[in-house]
């Protein structure tokens, strides 16, 4: 008997639509293939809710969100809505209550370069010959963005800020095995980024990691400081496997990792809430870029990055692996095989510049 799965789908603002409608056809295309089905529904986020009802996330997207296994997220944002009070702009009104209500504190970012693109990162050639894949995993909802005592006072008359990094032992534990079930899946190599030289919470931080290497004892745990692994992931990303890292590190290095890999257009992103008994999590799923306004509209904004995004949500919450291994293999051929959008393009001879909907094609035809 074939699964059966349901998921909401937000495509959002700007390119979101776009390069959503790209993802749902190779979507069909897999349920077809691979005997399963995906019940869907479409609802309004963002923007484009704020337009409709007066808030980017109406009670009637929520409650969609909850009777599903995932969420398919777009972008959401764009300068019509940037003046707005912060709590009704789509990104602060809209993505963070969502990664609040879900408990989504376990953020998956691959940096992957692939072989054939190398020339689109700003790292040296010779540095990334053959490109590389890396996933950062990275904790969401702890640390200083969150710790208490948080606030501005004044002290002998100066103005004084200050922000807490706290951690607690359970919150590193279900991160760490989030990291090491994912490195599980791949090369079995785990970096643990921290600041253990400084920061009572990277010491314990350390070792709890130390603690859950004992539940996976396939997987190599090395450990890094941060400011070491920011100089790493230029100078050799390709010896790179799983990284993982705590909020305010993981913030800033999954960014240094986009910007290597190369286009924002490539990259997709999974947001995970805590694992059931069969080793699947709620999540949402989005590419790491935004809502593109510069280029909404006009056809050309690259889809891989929304369609990888499906693939993440094939393997991580409805436990379709086979279909998310065939999503990426058909985008690798793609890519392979010289089709461009124009972020990646360099307009050498065996390139084809295509448009969003060319390049959704081109996937399908290979899966
Ligand atoms: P952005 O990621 O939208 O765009 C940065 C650059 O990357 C632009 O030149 C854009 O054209 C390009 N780009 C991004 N995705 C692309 C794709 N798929 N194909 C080709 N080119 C692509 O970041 P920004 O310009 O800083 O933000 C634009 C809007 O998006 C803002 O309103 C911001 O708040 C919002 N935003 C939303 C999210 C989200 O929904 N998760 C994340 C980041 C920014």
């Amino acid at each position: 008997m074939s699964h059966k799965h349901r998921i909401t789908i937000l495509a959002g603002d700007g390119i979101g639509p776009e390069v959503m409608a790209e993802a749902v056809r190779i979507l069909a295309a897999v349920e077809c293939t691979c005997g399963f089905t995906v019940a869907r529904t479409e609802h309004l986020v963002g923007g484009a809710a704020i337009d409709a009802t007066g808030h980017p996330l109406p009670p009637e997207t929520l409650q969609a969100c909850e009777k599903a296994d995932a969420i398919l997220f777009g972008s959401v944002g764009g300068p019509k809505w940037e003046n707005l009070p912060p709590d009704l702009q789509p990104e602060r009104g809209a993505l963070l209550p969502l990664r609040k209500h879900f408990g989504l504190f376990a953020n998956l970012r691959p940096g992957i370069c692939l072989p054939a693109l190398t020339h689109a990162s700003p790292v040296k050639q010779e540095l990334i010959a053959g490109g590389f894949d890396v996933l950062c995993v990275r904790e969401l909802t702890g640390g200083v963005y969150f710790g208490a005592p948080k606030g501005r006072h004044e002290e002998n008359g100066e103005p004084v800020a200050l922000d807490t990094m706290i951690y607690k032992k359970s919150e590193i534990e279900r991160i760490a095995r989030v990291a090491f079930t994912a490195a599980m899946g791949r090369k079995k190599r785990l970096l643990s980024v921290d600041k253990a030289n400084v920061l009572a919470s990277s010491v314990l931080w350390r070792e709890t990691l130390i603690e859950i290497a004992r539940e996976f004892p396939e997987v190599e745990l090395s450990h890094m400081y941060v400011d070491n692994a920011a100089m790493q992931l230029i100078r050799r990303p390709g010896s790179f496997d799983v990284l993982v890292t705590e909020n305010l590190f993981g913030d800033i290095l999954s960014d240094e990792l986009a910007m290597i890999s190369g286009s924002l257009g490539m990259l997709p992103s999974a947001s995970l809430g805590t694992c059931n008994s069969n080793g699947l999590a709620f999540g949402m799923y989005e590419p790491s870029g935004g809502s593109a306004p510069d280029i909404a509209g006009l056809g050309v904004a690259n889809p891989v990055a929304q369609i990888l995004s499906l693939a993440m949500l094939l393997r991580f919450s409805l436990g379709e692996g086979a279909a998310a291994e065939a999503i990426e293999n058909a985008v690798a051929l793609t890519i392979q095989e010289g089709f461009r959008t124009a972020d990646i393009a360099t307009g050498l001879p065996h390139e084809t510049q295509v448009g969003t909907r060319a390049m959704g094609e081109a996937v399908l035809a290979r899966l």
